[in-house]
């Protein structure tokens, strides 16, 4: 170990490009199972969800050794792994999770069921259709509404872009009823919602560059 000061921090999975969610919307609409996108796709949400309950669980308390994996307890001042000896100050670890949209917040059991089901899935149309569940959901989301919409952490973006992308998605003849179905829902819970009223307010403002994924 010596006295060796390791300053490697993680790296945490970026969210979803735009073009990937569309590819992915269309060919489904086709009625074309293309497996390969859809693992694409999956499996980018994956890692970022992944990042997402590690990068919450880290700023509760439990950051993870960016070499070793091992969980390492903190209360946020310096983080010292006992197993490799990798350092780092909690301002720095910290400092990467900043503006990335990696809190958990409300979407964390709709992360960690996606996390959890996933990779389990027996097809490619079992696939989808957790890609899709998870895209639609709002944090806190209840069979009635729900708060911020948690594409925002998982699509690249601003909230005011975000919610217009997803509504103009195409669907197709061929889209399953359990997607149509998901995005009728999402709509009626966007129509009720808070953050509904902020983005259009901020629109109207200026164009605003801020960031109101929150
Ligand atoms: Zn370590
Ligand atoms: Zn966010």
């Amino acid at each position: 170990m010596g006295t060796t000061i390791n300053y490697r921090l993680p790296i945490w999975a970026p969210r979803l490009r735009k073009a990937q969610i569309a590819q992915f919307y269309e060919a489904s609409g086709r009625g074309f199972v293309d497996e390969e996108l859809i693992d694409d796709v999956g499996f980018s949400l994956l890692a970022r969800a992944e990042s997402i309950l590690a990068a919450t669980e880290a700023s509760r308390g439990r950051a993870q050794c960016p070499v070793c994996s091992i969980i390492i307890e903190h209360d946020h001042e310096d983080l010292k792994c006992s197993h490799c000896g990798w350092e780092c100050s909690w301002a720095a670890f910290k400092k990467t999770i900043k503006y990335k949209h990696l809190h958990a917040g409300g979407m964390k059991p709709f992360l960690e069921e996606f996390v959890e089901k996933f990779p389990m899935a027996r097809s490619h149309a079992d696939r989808l259709v957790l890609i899709d569940t998870l895209i639609h959901k709002y944090h806190w989301e209840t069979s009635t509404g729900g708060g911020r919409p948690g594409a925002c952490c998982l699509i690249e973006g601003k909230m005011s872009n975000i919610m217009p992308f997803l509504d103009s998605l195409s669907y197709g003849e061929q889209t399953p009823e359990e997607v149509e179905a998901t995005r009728e829902e999402w709509r009626k819970k966007w129509h009720k919602n808070k953050w509904k009223g902020r983005v259009q307010k901020m629109k109207d403002r200026d164009g605003s560059t801020k960031d109101a994924g929150g």
